[in-house]
């Protein structure tokens, strides 16, 4: 599924984002930039030591990365020539700030791209894995986020959302049909 806002095209697809070319592809990390399960060791994985090294160095100079901040390195062996290394919160009912923390996560990868000059960004379902965000909300949200900074006409050419698995790819693209019969 694709829709154009402004000059930039959002698509939402099914697949790996380890796999994508576009300029970056964001990371769903957690604060101690090391590595862990699901999308983050999967990303670590394909594109090899190049890419803990700079986080390391990162939490060196910085410390831990805050939820809701993000963070750019080297795509090392990735086709992808940056990753965007983000937090998204953990669930926890709702009450904890979530949707603010995961709207930041986004727009906050979505500056940092824009800062360096990118202009192809892909991003996957940050918190809804082992965060256990709700997909539905988490959709909502995201994609609330993103067609909001794509409406400032931010110099980017696509924004993909990569989902992995066939139920978070419809309810991505079910928020998005609603989010926009909403707003038009
Ligand atoms: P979080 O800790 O933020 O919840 P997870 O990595 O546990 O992050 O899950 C976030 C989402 O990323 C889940 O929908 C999960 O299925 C998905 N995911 C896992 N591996 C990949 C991958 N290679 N490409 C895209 N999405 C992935």
């Amino acid at each position: 599924m694709q829709v154009l806002i402004n000059k930039t095209k959002l698509t939402l697809i099914q697949g790996d984002i380890t796999k994508q070319a576009t300029d970056a592809i964001v990371n769903a990390a957690n604060s101690s930039l090391m590595g862990g399960g699901g999308v983050d060791g999967a990303i670590h994985r394909a594109g090899g030591p190049a890419i803990l090294e700079e986080c390391k160095k990162i939490v060196a100079q910085q410390g831990r990365l805050p939820t809701g901040k993000a963070v750019i390195t080297t795509g090392g062996d990735l086709k992808a020539k940056y990753v965007i290394h983000t937090v998204g919160p953990v669930w926890h009912g709702g009450n904890r700030s979530e949707a603010a923390l995961l709207a930041s996560a986004y727009k906050e990868s979505l500056a940092l791209a824009v800062a360096r000059g990118l202009k192809t960004v892909s991003f996957p379902s940050i918190s809804t894995g082992a965060y256990g965000y709700p997909v539905d909300s988490a959709a909502a949200v995201a994609l609330q986020t993103v067609v909001e900074f794509l409406r400032q006409k931010p110099p980017l050419q696509e924004v993909v959302f990569v989902l992995f698995d066939n139920r978070t790819c419809e309810v991505y693209m079910e928020a998005l049909e609603r989010l926009l019969s909403k707003s038009t």
